[in-house]
């Protein structure tokens, strides 16, 4: 956690006296939903696009709560100016205590992606799992935990999940595409999180011409090809150099130029929304 206060249900809490009680629904059954929402310039962008998938994701999983996406989102205003953060990751946990829900708030140091990993593209390692209620963020994480921890020890950017059918569906905390010529390719949207930056990337990749194949992506296939990347809320495009032992060559051009277009993107239209 960084900053001075955190926000439970809405009131300010100081960092070090943000604790959870022992029989929060969250520590004991992860009955819980959460999103990550990037902070940059001081302000939580995205911020209803990010509660309506908090919401959706409650749903799924039922979740029932009273809380209301304008009461959250004037908290989540309250809390960046409360702790005046130029730059973090901003944490919503919405549990399913009983008799009430809880809505915790924090903000968390953002990861950076250094220049060389953008530029030279990342290695990933493989993992055979699939999330259960994949279109939910719920806070049922330990195989992806899991995940990320052999992700780290190969010295890994992230792990890929695999399927049953052998195909690659998404990282632990990205959205995967691969690349062939100027078509991106995805999994199937109904097998995967819904991405925010997933769908922001897509659609600038419309805007300069690029086309959109969603179908299963094999493993086996994936050196035929030209390139692969990840996206996620606070790393936006991420190439990738490396799938287990399958080394691409390079990053393909038509990578390169979509990270290009979704920097001004973000950084000349979206940003300045919402
Ligand atoms: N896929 C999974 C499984 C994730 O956990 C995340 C983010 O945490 C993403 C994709 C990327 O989503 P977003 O672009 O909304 O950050």
């Amino acid at each position: 956690m960084i900053g001075t206060h955190a926000s439970i249900n809405g009131i300010f809490v100081p960092v070090q006296d943000a604790h959870v009680p022992v029989d929060d629904m969250a520590f004991a059954y992860g009955f819980g939903v959460y999103e990550s929402l990037r902070v940059r310039k001081g302000m939580a962008r995205h911020i209803a696009k990010h509660l309506d998938r908090l919401f959706q994701s409650a749903a799924y999983i039922g979740l029932v709560h009273s809380f209301t996406q304008k009461n959250i989102t004037a908290w989540v205003h309250a809390l960046t100016e409360k702790n005046n953060i130029e730059a973090a990751n901003l944490k919503i946990l919405l549990i399913g205590n009983t008799p009430e829900p809880q809505l915790y708030m924090f903000l968390v140091a953002p990861k950076y992606v250094e220049k060389k990993e953008y530029r030279n593209g990342v290695k990933t390692v493989t993992v055979n799992y699939e999330r259960y209620m994949p279109q939910a963020k719920s806070l049922n994480m330990l195989p992806s935990m899991m995940a990320f921890q052999k992700a780290k020890e190969a010295n890994a950017f992230d792990a890929l999940l695999i399927n049953k059918q052998g195909n690659i569906v998404e990282g632990t905390r990205t959205n995967f595409f691969a690349m062939q010529g100027n078509t991106i390719m995805s999994p199937p949207l109904n097998e995967i999180l819904d991405g925010i930056t997933r769908r922001h990337v897509l659609a600038c990749a419309k805007e300069h011409g690029y086309t959109l194949t969603e179908a299963p992506i094999p493993l086996d296939d994936i050196s035929s090809y030209d390139g692969a990347f990840l996206t996620n809320t606070s790393s936006k495009i991420v190439p990738i150099k490396q799938i287990d032992d399958v080394v691409f060559d390079d990053i393909s051009a038509s990578i390169h130029d979509l990270r290009g277009y979704f920097n001004e993107y973000t950084e000349n239209f979206l940003y300045t929304q919402e």
